[in-house]
């Protein structure tokens, strides 16, 4: 190969697994020239390093640097970056492997699709739990590793093809280690053979019967009969001895009196004397002398073995009966303890608030307190119900929720906007109480200790409201609050269904309330919060939406709420508006960020995301724009990272960061990929780059007279 112009090749990483056999870790692409020495070829790179070619470096050296693959369809690829990326694409999905040709002096380089091998591995190797969550090129990795031969493993692209496709590591393993011996007979047949007939598993313990145990032991010895190597007798062998150990430890830890400890002991006397003779057969060495005597072990202990079976199956479905029984019994008491409900530590579940609710610090202890009080009390009619009252996108409908994932209880959100009273058009309470059933599963007392959120109760019954049955609703309200029995339908039954232990949240903006207010008050526009807990709060900032301090009375006054229920609603907690400091800290801390939460999903596919302190100024800046608190800050950054997670999800390994900036916001295209070399490439160019690379050549060619693509 002599080429005097500039090419592209990937650098790799060369490592000898087994004498004659390599693997590549693709590292860099690099470019330079190919040059003429003793009659090899070199590649000098643009950095005046020097690397040989991996098709004829043999060297036995660990981690030597070769020159694994050079673009030669460069025509192709218009610019350097452009091929720098494609060859990198090239090189990190494929898996390239190097055998050394015996007959020539060169090594046959063979490269797979690292997915399709990747994927059937992992399937297989998840199937059988052999690994849990190595990635797949470190599972062929780390079978290539313990292939330690030391002869040089002759073989065909077919067969290697064969190979790597084979459904286990184990597989894999032994089949290299069968070629490794070098019989060619044996080779041969092993080509043609099925994976299954020469795979002889354990026994499966998990569904084991004496009829099981019996087919095992005869297995054992047909495949012993039928089996080529001394190497995989050993194994068939020591499978059945380690089975026959686990069936022993089985029986013996079985609980039983002392008629059944007697017909036990037998059982594994048995067993124990049949581990001892596979023991010895084991030990003499001599394929023959042990085809002979697993012969002989069949015809003697075959009846034993049929023995322990038999009382393997009588003890066996006497211990599940038990195991029913107890099984029965822990679900029964574990019902009745999820039942008696847990009990709220105060300091517990502030802490647990803290991490989804940011700031709101006053109304979150209102809520612990209320929730703690209400535990305490024995009569029903001293439980308060909870006012969230807070502008839009304070975290209202979050607390409620939060509370409901502490106390792992149902909770339903009923938009209070929608239920009318009988006779009219909407829904009924009676469907949020059957909706809540069903989220418990229809289990009526776990249901009956559930959360229910009345939202947007600030809107029912306003004059604005068109909806007649308004003021309606809110009174029967009233006896739902106070505790009532609803016929609830579920499941084409009614069910009757008490509200006395449910947790009652109502929720609601209430801006006529505060602006009929703050006409009245003293013109400041803001108190101080005083109610609970007397904490002195900082005078707001400018864009910050602060409620004056509402009364009980104020609700009645200038709002909707009669004044029975306010009795009810005595925990009154006012939530702050979001502020561009708070919106920042939801979206670096709460534990439910959606910045966050992206973050880790990523994160599972090997792609890291990066943000500057722009892109989470422009988020919040967008944020208090649109006037919706926190609630948009999801579909903000859902709208920003969309076309990016979908370049890096679909040429998977090829990104390992995406980092957002301030302008990522306006223009999701604008944003940095990083690839696995740590190369930085705008999306928008990358993106360029594949369309031209899908154009014709006379639409390429137009487009580089209007100069759309650019120029690197
Ligand atoms: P509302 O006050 O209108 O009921 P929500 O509780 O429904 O607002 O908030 C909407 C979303 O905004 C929540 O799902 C959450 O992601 C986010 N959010 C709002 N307030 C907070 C907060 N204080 N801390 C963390 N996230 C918040």
């Amino acid at each position: 190969m002599k080429k005097k112009e500039t090419c592209y090749g990937i650098l790799a990483m060369q490592q000898a697994v087994a004498l004659g056999v390599y693997v590549y870790i693709p590292k860099l692409v690099v470019s330079g020239i190919i040059y003429q020495e003793n009659g090899r070829s070199i590649f000098k790179d643009s950095l005046g390093a020097h690397y040989p070619l991996a098709t004829e470096c043999r060297s036995m050296s660990e981690n030597q640097l070769v020159i694994l693959h050079l673009a030669d369809d460069m025509e192709d690829w218009k610019t350097p970056t452009e091929t720098c990326i494609k060859l990198q694409e090239k090189a990190l999905r494929k898996l390239y492997l190097g055998f050394q040709d015996p007959t020539a002096e060169k090594v046959k380089i063979f490269s797979y699709n690292l997915f399709n091998v990747g994927k059937e591995l992992e399937l297989s190797l998840v199937a059988q739990k052999r690994i849990e969550d190595t990635s797949k090129k470190d599972a062929l990795g780390e079978m290539l590793n313990q292939v330690n031969g030391d002869e040089i493993i002759p073989l065909t692209k077919e067969e290697l093809e064969k190979i790597v496709k084979l459904p286990s590591l184990e597989a894999i393993q032994r089949r290299l280690k069968e070629l490794l011996s070098g019989n060619e007979a044996l080779t041969a047949h092993f080509m043609e053979s099925e994976e299954s007939k020469e795979d002889f598993l354990p026994l499966d313990m998990s569904h084991l019967s004496g009829e099981r145990l019996l087919k095992y032991f005869d297995d054992a010895c047909i495949a012993v009969r039928n089996a080529k190597t001394l190497l995989s007798v050993e194994k068939i062998l020591c499978r059945l001895e380690e089975s026959l150990k686990d069936v022993i430890s089985t029986l013996t830890t079985w609980e039983k009196d002392e008629k059944e400890a007697k017909d036990i002991d037998v059982a594994c006397e048995y067993g124990f004397r049949l581990v001892d003779e596979v023991d010895l057969i084991i030990s003499s060495n001599n394929l023959d002398h042990i085809r002979n005597d697993v012969l002989n072990m069949q015809r003697t202990e075959r009846g034993n073995v049929r023995q322990l079976a038999v009382i393997y199956d009588k003890y066996h479905k006497i211990e599940e009966e038990a195991k029913r029984r107890a099984e029965i019994e822990r679900k029964k008491e574990l019902s009745a303890n999820n039942r008696s409900s847990k009990k709220i530590q105060a300091k517990e579940l502030k802490a647990f608030l803290d991490r989804f609710v940011i700031g709101q610090e006053q109304a979150k202890r209102m809520v612990v307190s209320a929730l703690v009080m209400n535990q305490l009390s024995e009569n029903p009619e001293d439980r308060t119900s909870c006012l969230l009252v807070g502008p839009t996108g304070s975290g209202k409908t979050l607390i409620a929720e939060t509370v409901s994932k502490y106390l792992d209880i149902p909770i339903e959100i009923v938009d209070i906007t929608q239920v009318t009273v009988p006779g009219y058009v909407g829904g009924d309470l009676e469907d949020g109480l059957s909706k809540l059933l069903a989220k418990a599963g229809g289990d009526v007392k776990k249901a009956e200790e559930g959360v229910i959120v009345f939202d947007e109760i600030d809107k029912k019954g306003t004059e604005k409201n068109s909806d007649v049955s308004g003021r309606g609703v809110l009174h029967t309200l009233l006896s739902f609050v106070q505790g009532t029995t609803y016929n609830v339908k579920y499941n084409g039954k009614v069910v009757p269904f008490s509200t006395r232990k449910l947790t009652i949240f109502a929720t609601g903006a209430f801006t006529e309330v505060v602006n009929k207010k703050r006409k009245t008050s003293d013109g400041k526009g803001y108190h101080q919060t005083a109610i609970g807990f007397n904490t002195v709060i900082e005078p707001p900032k400018k864009e910050d939406v602060t409620y004056p301090l509402l009364m009980p009375e104020d609700f009645v006054t200038y709002g909707n709420m009669p004044d029975e229920l306010m009795g009810r609603f005595t925990t009154i907690a006012q939530l702050q508006g979001q502020t561009k400091e708070s919106l920042r800290k939801i979206l670096v801390e709460a534990e439910n960020s959606p910045l966050l939460s992206e973050k880790k999903k990523l994160e599972k596919l090997g792609v890291t995301l990066c943000w500057t302190e722009g892109y989470l100024e422009a988020i919040v800046e967008e944020a208090m724009k649109r006037g919706t608190g926190a609630r948009s800050l999801k579909s903000t950054i859902e709208k920003s990272i969309l076309d990016a997670r979908w370049e890096a999800i679909v040429n998977l390994g090829t990104y390992c960061s995406i980092v957002l900036t301030n302008k990522s916001v306006q223009d999701p295209f604008d944003c940095e990929m990083i690839n696995q070399e740590g190369v930085s490439l705008k999306l928008r160019d990358i993106l360029e780059a594949e369309t031209f690379q899908s154009t014709s050549f006379e639409e390429k060619e137009k487009v580089k007279a209007i100069g759309t693509f650019p120029k690197k």
